[in-house]
């Protein structure tokens, strides 16, 4: 098992988590078996607490794992299927030491950061690497150098190294160096700090990888591979990508990143071709045809809050050889103008999950603009409680229908709470989550595009379909395509008279990948497509 540790420098947002991902995708092409990990600092448990506003999406794995945003990128970007060792935070090691103290555990000892803290992490890495057997474990440091919650798990990788042998672990640091336009020059002196910090803890990067937006000249490749005293060779240059993410890694590798790494892991297996890769971002960055789509949410100036979605939407977009055009639209927007003044232009709508109920009437809207005006609709999650709140409301005529998330008392919950969630008092990881099995129902458009009787997809919702009204609803031409196996849950709504109208109760754009692209939103795309040529 080789090792390779991933820390940051200078700043957040670099783009770490997206390195690790990219530097997968080039290991798997040399044929080797991948995993990567991520550890949080924060003292948060895991982030299914935390507002988008302050972590982003909450990513959510098969086993359940309500996790950190940059395991999507893994997923994404490597075979690896992730579980809940993937991603270790502060508040889980905390949590697991005291509840060790208070039973005993360490009678007689003083419970400490160093070993104890450092053991349990230590403790993580292994458990990862035993499951993965032989391979490459990549494992991401959350935050930044210098960060004081972030030195048990620097001093951790420390020991770690050691106990494994030096030849076997490769320190990757992901650092910025920035461009001082008045100066017309590249600063190196960031980087030359941030790389003291590591060595004063006792790490030695094996390489950098400098965050840029000029090229790194020689000169400056030779400034900082002195004063950080690595190789001029592994000081890498990873520039601001110009059209997509899926850049990286072929940007990663005509910096010979891979070769260094697996130079120095003692990994001889030769690159493979890129083809399929290369196909894919060839489609991104140069596609023939162009769609426009809603996004219409609440947390829209936040690129992060629906980083899967809009990955999902590049995905479909490659295999329709289509540019697709994301128009935020704040729900809250189209209660003040009008879901027709914000949605005429656009090709498909597209209403994501969400919780509370500031936008909810907006986004009732939306559903029933898409409904009337025949455009192409998806909805995930709350997108899904949306449209049915809208058929309910406007078709079936029960004005005052609701989730009863947003209006306990309404007269007609046609969302209403899961019966398992009635008596849940914790917030934290209490929801219905993770992968669940779901069959489709034959004839339907659902099952046209899966192709398969059961399916498994991830989910993460309190609230569900009130079969009470299943029925009534059938009769108006709602059509229920999809459900839990033993038929109690709705997963899956259509709409009969419509070209397109779909609304699931999980989140498809956790299982969509760059050369695979999820059904859901391969339908969806192609569908908007199709209203475009109409239109
Ligand atoms: N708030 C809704 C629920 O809990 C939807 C959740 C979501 O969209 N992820 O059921």
């Amino acid at each position: 098992m080789k090792y390779i540790f991933v820390t940051g420098g200078v700043i957040s947002s670099l783009g770490k988590g997206l390195t690790a991902a990219a530097l997968g995708t080039l290991l798997e092409h040399r044929g080797l078996k991948v995993v990567i990990q991520k550890f949080d600092p924060y003292l948060n448990v895991d982030p299914g607490t935390m507002n988008p506003y302050q972590h982003g999406e909450v990513y959510v794995l098969d086993d359940g794992a309500e996790t950190d945003l940059d395991l999507g990128h893994y997923e994404r970007f490597t075979h690896c299927r992730l579980s809940r060792k993937n991603n270790l935070t502060s508040g889980q090691i905390y949590e697991t030491i005291i509840a060790q103290e208070r039973r005993g555990d360490y009678l007689g000892k003083t419970v400490q950061v160093v070993p104890h803290v450092t053991n349990e992490i230590k403790k993580r890495i292994r458990a990862v690497a035993d499951d993965v057997g032989k391979g490459v474990l990549i494992t991401e440091i959350g935050g930044t150098t210098g960060d004081i919650e972030g030195l048990p798990f620097l001093e951790a990788i420390r020991q770690f190294s050691l106990e494994v042998g030096h030849d076997n672990v490769f320190f990757m640091h992901v650092t910025l160096v920035p461009y001082i336009s008045v100066a017309g020059e590249l600063k190196t002196k960031p980087t030359q700090q941030s790389v003291a910090k590591l060595r004063e803890i006792g790490i030695m990067p094996h390489a950098l990888i400098c965050r840029t937006e000029q090229p790194l000249s020689r000169e400056v490749r030779q400034k900082i591979s002195m004063f950080c005293n690595v190789p001029i060779e592994a000081v890498i240059e990873e520039m601001d990508v110009a059209h997509s993410i899926y850049e990286v890694p072929l940007m990663l590798q005509k910096e010979k990143l891979d070769d260094i790494v697996c130079r120095h892991l003692r990994l001889h297996q030769r690159p493979l071709k890129m083809n399929a890769w290369h196909g894919f971002v060839k489609r991104v960055i140069k596609p023939k045809y162009k769609t426009t789509i809603a996004v219409v949410g609440k947390y829209m100036d936040l690129q992060d809050a629906y980083k899967s979605i809009y990955e999902s939407l590049t995905h479909a977009g490659a295999h329709h050889d289509c540019a697709v055009e994301v128009v935020n639209v704040d729900a809250e927007h189209i209660e003040r103008d009008g879901a027709a003044n914000k949605l005429k232009n656009v090709d498909g709508i597209l209403v994501p999950g969400g919780f509370g109920d500031r936008g909810t009437e907006g986004k009732i809207a939306a559903a029933a603009y898409a409904r009337k005006s025949k455009k192409p609709y998806l909805g995930l999650c709350l997108g899904m409680q949306i449209a049915v709140i809208d058929f309910a409301r406007h078709v079936a005529k029960l004005s005052k229908a609701n989730s009863t998330e947003f209006n306990v008392y309404t007269p007609h919950p046609v969302i209403s709470l899961l019966e398992e969630q009635k008596t849940i008092q914790h917030k934290g990881a209490s929801m219905r989550l993770g992968a669940w099995p779901c069959r489709i129902i034959k004839g339907t458009r659902t099952a046209e595009l899966y192709r398969q009787t059961m399916i498994s997809e991830r989910h993460r919702h309190r609230y569900e379909f009130n079969n009470l009204y299943r029925r009534q609803f059938e009769d108006l031409g709602m059509i229920f395509s999809g459900g839990s196996p033993r038929g109690d849950l709705i997963e899956i709504v259509e709409l009969r008279n419509h070209p397109w109208f779909i609304g699931c109760q999980f989140h498809p754009e956790f299982q969509s990948k760059p050369n695979r692209p999820h059904p859901l939103f391969r339908g969806f795309i192609g569908a908007t497509l199709n209203a475009r040529r109409k239109r």
